[in-house]
């Protein structure tokens, strides 16, 4: 296999740790790091700033066709350019992770965000996360891994991390967020979050971060 298509993925429900691990890990292996779950809460911006009734079909799909969407490797965080306009911060709230959930559950919306993944992955070594990076975008993949870890831990680390970034976090809103977003994301009709059959599981709730890169880099037989 040549390293252009080398393709690692990361799946898994919010808060298991996947965007740190997964830019870590695309950092050890010399790959581009694909944060899937960007490109969603952005289509949940864009929907929620033109007011787009996420019933009405022929909306949604006005939304998709004028969508222009970039992505580039940003210090610690992925930048995401909606119209030429930097809105990297924009999309980290929690209210963006509920819009992106339900914009996710559109089929124009994944067809769509599906193809500019593959897109992305092209000509470059990639180490993709999300909900169905494994399971849809790269069935081909050479390497998956599903990433899970209990909800109190998962609501910890992203109150955490909005702290981190400056922002409001109240924990216990959090959690209930959480809890919701799983059963919004595992249930939905359309690539629902589910382990491909040949990921590996790891389960990060008494892990550090550096202790599951190494236990990917093992798995992937990276020295
Ligand atoms: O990973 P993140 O929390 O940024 O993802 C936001 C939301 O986008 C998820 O809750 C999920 O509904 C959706 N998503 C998805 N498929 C992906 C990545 C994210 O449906 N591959």
């Amino acid at each position: 296999m040549s390293r252009a298509s080398l393709i690692v993925t990361i799946d898994g429900p919010s808060g298991s740790g996947k965007s740190t691990i997964s830019r870590l890990l695309a950092h050890r292996l010399k790959a581009a790091y694909l944060d899937t779950g960007a490109m969603y809460r952005a289509v949940g911006l864009a929907a929620q700033r033109q007011g787009v009734d996420l019933d009405d079909q022929e909306a949604v799909g006005g939304l998709i066709e004028a969508l222009d969407l970039a992505l580039s490797p940003g210090e610690d965080d992925t930048r995401v350019l909606l119209n030429g306009e930097d809105v990297s911060l924009a999309i980290r709230t929690p209210e963006m992770g509920m819009m992106a959930s339900r914009v996710s559950a559109i089929g124009a919306v994944r067809q769509r965000l599906t193809r500019l993944q593959r897109e992305l992955a092209k000509n470059q070594a990639v180490v993709a996360e999300g909900r169905d990076t494994g399971t849809v975008v790269f069935p081909q993949a050479a390497h998956k891994f599903y990433l899970v870890a209990n909800p109190e831990e998962r609501a910890r680390r992203r109150t955490a991390q909005l702290v981190e970034k400056g922002m409001r976090a109240d924990y216990q809103e959090i959690l209930s967020q959480i809890v919701e977003r799983d059963h919004q994301d595992s249930a939905r009709q359309l690539a629902p979050l589910q382990p491909a059959p040949e990921a590996v599981r790891i389960d990060s709730s008494a892990l550090s971060i550096g202790q599951v890169v190494d236990l990917m880099l093992a798995t992937i037989n990276h020295p």
